[in-house]
């Protein structure tokens, strides 16, 4: 159990260790509602990953992240106090086949040296995680579901889930790079691939990685074999000219549930059911814009404000 916790306030279990459960952790911490956390991935971060690929960390899921919520602000000026975020980059190529690249000029995304996981295990640092355990009902007591519609629902009701799109996130190592874009491109009109990064741009160790994103499209195609993924990419790759050669290596990663198709007109859920109260959160639960990141985040705060309201009524 978490927290230097008020012994009068029964026990909260969070499912889900993404940035929502993480967001939601931190509001009970500061609260003193005692809680524990489960995630059935090795790691904390959900969609947020960034495991080791030949000798360093890649982000496989989310690319960067964006900064419009107020209150997200201050948490991400204390990453970056901290060293864990750095502003990135507004500016990315737009590839489409048969037609020059040219550019597009946008939000400021924010980009991690260690990786976007990094930032979910500063937000949970201190607190114990009981991970590799995938929960297959609800457990007792409280609790909160923070993770994508389509996996909150093999545990507990979800008032019109939503549908997620699927992506298969495909990175491949080079021994050197000459690409017609800075940062990254949005791919527009190709059937298999939409968005491509320099890892090492982002990352800011200049290593000769590229990370692409697959369409929903050619991702369903290959949800029973991610590397079956990675020639119909390559082959993209070339026909836009972002790469000559083959690369070092590959390695490809499946998102079943990669990007909300829709999203819910609330920031959460939260009911009584049967003497105890279940919540759902998420970046699909997400009144404003679209969901990313930041909109996990605020879900989490958001549900675990209320929470922590009804809890000491
Ligand atoms: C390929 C890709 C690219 C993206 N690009 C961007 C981007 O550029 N910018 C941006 O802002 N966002 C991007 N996103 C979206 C972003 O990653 C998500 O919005 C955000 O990480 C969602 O966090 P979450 O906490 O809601 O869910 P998740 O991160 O999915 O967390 C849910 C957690 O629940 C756990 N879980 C699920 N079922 C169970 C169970 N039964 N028992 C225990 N644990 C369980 C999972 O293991 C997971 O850790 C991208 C996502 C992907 C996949």
């Amino acid at each position: 159990m978490n927290s230097d916790a008020d012994s009068t306030i029964e026990p909260v279990t969070i499912v889900g260790a993404g940035i929502a459960g993480a967001a939601c952790a931190r509001v009970f911490h500061e609260a003193n509602v005692p809680f524990r956390i489960v995630d059935r991935g090795r790691a904390p971060g959900g969609r947020m990953s960034s495991p080791e690929l030949h000798g360093r960390r890649v982000d496989l899921g989310a690319g960067y992240f964006t900064v419009r919520d107020q209150d997200f602000t201050t948490v991400v000026a204390d990453w970056e106090s901290k060293g864990l975020a750095r502003q990135w980059a507004n500016t990315f190529g737009i590839l489409k086949p048969e037609t020059a690249p040219c550019t597009t000029t946008g939000p400021v995304r924010w980009a991690t040296p260690n990786g976007l996981r990094s930032l979910v295990r500063n937000m949970l640092d201190g607190f114990e995680i009981e991970d590799s355990t995938e929960l297959t009902e609800l457990p007792d007591g409280h609790v909160v579901v923070a993770m994508p519609d389509p996996q909150a629902t093999r545990l507990t009701s979800v008032p019109d889930a939503v549908d997620y799109d699927a992506v298969i996130a495909v990175a491949c190592g080079f021994d050197g790079l000459d690409i017609p874009f800075r940062d990254a491109a949005f791919v527009n009109d190709h059937p298999d691939i939409d968005f491509v990064v320099d890892d090492g741009a982002r990352r800011g160790d200049g290593a000769p990685v590229l990370v692409v994103h697959t369409t929903s499209e050619r991702a369903r195609q290959h949800l029973d074999d991610p590397d079956g993924a990675i020639a119909p990419v390559l082959d993209a790759l070339r026909e836009l000219s972002v790469i000559t050669t083959q690369p070092a290596w590959t390695h490809a990663h499946r998102w079943t549930f990669a990007k909300p198709a829709a999203q819910h007109d609330s920031n959460f859920a939260l009911d009584e059911r049967d003497g105890r109260f279940v919540g759902l959160a998420g970046d699909q639960w997400c009144d404003a814009g679209v969901p990313r990141v930041e909109s996990a985040w605020r879900s989490g705060t958001d549900l675990g404000t209320a929470l922590v309201q009804r809890l000491s009524l």
